[in-house]
């Protein structure tokens, strides 16, 4: 069993949780349709659905808060956040955003043409969509280990560059107009990408003259990854390994609700002057002015801290062994998982627990559903809800390999005992896992289904 690192902070303020009764939680997800977004965030014990904005901010956060210049233009805020940018990432521009999908869509809104293809190890749920939204086509180019839940490759989030390659000869550097690498690899595990393999996908692009950004969500999560795992990183600090992993790139999209610790914001870089002005008219457009991009004053502040908060040893070995923790609890209740566990979460193999669910009866939503109703806990499905899709041409039904079930921990919040009580309530699922149905949609949206559609239980 990993140990359970002491957590490096105490606690000072406390927000109340309570389990409701069965036949309250049953009520519940009937008046969802079986979509654990559209519970009440209140009718939940403990809430792992995402890691993102669901952070406890530190005291020193709290304190930059009230530190907000509401400037309009120019403001402080902006120009201490601007040094926090600099200091870490190191591009030559920036702006803030109200979130990563914002980032995202602008950057796709200035370079992505209808037909042109837009390769990463893996997209996210939202850059897929962003892409998708202006006629691109996301192209996901993990290594194959990304695929075997059992190897213990240390990072299997690395792009695979001979594919890149052969991608690039066969679709013509002129259709692509960015590449991407996503760390941690969010839709794969989050798992981590090594240097070696940054430094080659970055080669790789800038020998056919295109364009290198990294979605940057997880960033400090995977520094410490390469510090931990990688040969020859043991002895560099976290902010020297990002600044090496940032200097192989030509921008960054960023939500900063991840390894900031804020509950909103996000950042897109770039080194491209001509760019930056296209971004900026962008912004402006839809976000708002280029020193504030959509959030207040505050908020840049308490991302200004957090963004270094994040890169914290201390904090990061007790976040990567909490993880670690958890999923060990979770396999000693017989719950198979992505190996190793990524960073910001432990993905269950819901194909495997439950191999009587065909993709098209959604395994991954069903065991979902099956943790809210056993013991109030939240996760999300990461399978055929969120990335199955309709081929083009084929008009086939596209399914993803792997039916997963994410449970993702917010940074700085729950502690061993919830963590605990979340593998408890799993052990207690798998010993009835052949019981657990299907489910059907009753309603989907087109693009980000996961987020609206509503189901039915089959049989
Ligand atoms: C969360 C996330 C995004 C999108 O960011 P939002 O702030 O939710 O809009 C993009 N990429 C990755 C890898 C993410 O985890």
């Amino acid at each position: 069993m990993p140990q359970y690192l002491p957590e490096p902070f105490r606690i000072k303020v406390v927000e109340p949780i309570r389990l409701i009764d069965r036949s309250a939680r049953e009520a519940a997800l009937r008046a969802a349709g079986y979509n654990l977004f559209a519970l009440r965030a209140e009718d939940i014990f403990i809430d792992l659905l995402t890691d993102s904005g669901t952070g406890a901010m530190s005291q020193q956060q709290w304190a930059a808060l009230m530190q907000g210049d509401e400037s309009y233009a120019g403001a402080r805020s902006y120009y201490r956040l601007k040094e926090a940018v600099e200091d870490i990432f190191g591009f030559r521009y920036f702006v803030p955003t109200h979130q990563g999908r914002a980032a995202e869509n602008i950057l796709s809104a200035a370079l992505v043409q209808p037909g042109q293809f837009v390769p990463s190890n893996m997209h996210f749920d939202t850059t897929d969509a962003n892409i998708r939204a202006r006629g691109g086509r996301p192209v996901n180019l993990v290594i194959d280990e990304a695929f075997n839940p059992q190897s213990d490759h240390p990072f299997k989030g690395d792009l695979d560059v001979d594919r890149l390659k052969a991608f690039i000869e066969d679709t013509g550097p002129e259709n692509i107009p960015f590449g991407m690498i996503t760390v941690t690899n969010n839709a794969g595990g989050g798992q981590p990408v090594s240097m070696a393999n940054l430094r080659a996908v970055s080669e790789t692009y800038h020998a056919y003259g295109i364009p290198f950004f990294i979605d940057a969500a997880r960033y400090a999560e995977n520094c410490y990854f390469i510090q931990q795992r990688e040969p020859g990183y043991a002895d560099k600090s976290l902010l020297e390994i990002a600044r090496e992993m940032f200097s192989l790139a030509d921008g960054m999209t960023m939500s900063a609700k991840k390894d900031a610790i804020v509950n909103i914001g996000g950042l897109l870089c770039m080194n491209d002057e001509a760019l930056f002005r296209r971004v900026s008219n962008e912004l402006i457009l839809r976000e708002g002015f280029v020193s504030y991009g959509g959030l207040a004053g505050r908020d840049l502040d308490a991302m200004a801290v957090g963004l270094r908060e994040g890169l914290d040893a201390d904090y990061l070995a007790y976040r990567i062994a909490q993880t670690a923790y958890l999923a060990a609890r979770l396999r000693e209740n017989g719950i198979r998982l992505i190996e190793p566990p990524g960073g910001h979460a432990v993905y269950l193999d819901a194909g495997a627990l439950l191999p009587h669910i065909p993709h098209r009866e959604f395994p991954g939503q069903a065991l979902a559903v099956e943790l809210y109703r056993e013991g109030g806990v939240r996760g999300v499905e990461i399978g055929s809800v969120m990335f199955s899709y309709e081929d083009p041409e084929s008009g086939q039904m596209v399914y993803p390999q792997l039916e997963l079930v994410r449970l993702a921990i917010p940074r700085r919040v729950y502690t061993q005992s919830h963590l605990d009580y979340v593998a408890e309530v799993a052990g207690r699922i798998a010993h009835r896992a052949e019981d657990i149905r299907g489910y059907r949609f009753t309603y989907a949206p087109k693009l980000l289904k996961h987020f609206t559609a509503r189901f039915e239980p089959l049989g």
